[in-house]
């Protein structure tokens, strides 16, 4: 078959294009030949080919705002802890402070064994708070990544029932 005795347009599904004969009106059905989407045909400017069924998609829809919904609580949750790991850690460096600084104990080898316990103690701190800083910080760009990606397949999918139900 040649190109001039159709229209080329792209399936919604895969993006393959579909030639789209001549005789094949506005409103015709037409599956595509690559993955079998059933889809109508559009007439306008240009040929396009739009959803036939918009069911499955809003199933989709569906299914994607509810997984947007899931991952905006997990990022709030997530923010919400990383807050309060940063609170805690400073109030563990202030105590640590208060205790060296305010307290004022004799010198001595008590004094020397404390100093050498704060340090060993903030020290390990200081280790987990950075892994837990580090660990939340990227849960928190991975999921903002996810809601970024969900948000455009959303968009996607509200666009293609859009242009099946005009049809
Ligand atoms: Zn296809």
């Amino acid at each position: 078959m040649a190109d001039d005795e159709g229209s080329k347009a792209r399936c919604v599904n895969c993006r393959e294009e579909v030639l789209v004969p001549d005789q094949y009106s506005h409103g015709d059905h037409i599956a595509c030949g690559t993955c079998g989407t059933k889809h109508k045909v559009a007439r306008g400017e240009r040929v396009r080919l739009v959803v036939a069924d918009p069911g499955p998609l809003r199933d989709a829809l569906a299914q994607n705002e509810h997984a947007i919904r899931r991952i905006e609580a997990d990022l709030a949750q997530a923010r919400a802890s990383f807050g309060i790991g940063a609170n805690g850690f400073g109030i563990g460096v202030a105590f640590a402070i208060y205790q060296v600084g305010f307290k004022g104990e004799p010198l001595g080898l008590n004094l020397l064994l404390n100093a050498v316990g704060i340090a060993l103690v903030s020290g390990m701190l200081l280790e987990a708070a950075n892994w837990a800083f580090l660990a939340k910080r990227q849960r928190i760009a991975r999921l903002s990544e996810e809601l970024a990606e969900a948000e455009a397949e959303a968009r996607q999918l509200r666009m293609k029932i859009r242009d099946a139900t005009r049809l």
